[in-house]
């Protein structure tokens, strides 16, 4: 069976990369809400960026295979600053998007 999605995992499909590291295309149909890995949440911590009380979701972003690999670490040649930049805006962006389409 397959594992029940919330409204903002719901939400990120088909949706445009909101990440857009070098090198993204922007492949829609392999955008999925990718959560704040471990890494980010040490170097920045969820509050930062205004988030602490909201829940796992609230600190995702919308973002395609390619910037999900990026954003895993599973890539070579990306600086934790950059990753971290498009990460705060992507956020934001994210949750923009959702409260257009009436995702909140
Ligand atoms: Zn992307």
């Amino acid at each position: 069976m397959a594992k029940k999605q919330t409204k903002y995992q719901k939400g990120a499909r088909g949706q445009d990369c909101k990440l857009m590291m070098v090198g993204c295309r922007n492949i829609v149909e392999t955008v999925v809400l990718c959560h704040m890995p471990g890494w980010i949440n040490k170097r920045i911590g969820s509050g930062v960026i205004g988030i602490a009380t909201k829940g796992h979701d609230e600190n995702g972003v919308d973002a395609c295979n390619h910037c999900h690999d990026i954003l895993d670490m599973r890539m070579p040649y990306y600086s934790t600053e950059a990753i971290l930049h498009n990460y705060k805006n992507g956020v934001a962006w994210t949750r923009r998007d959702r409260n257009q389409r009436g995702i909140s």
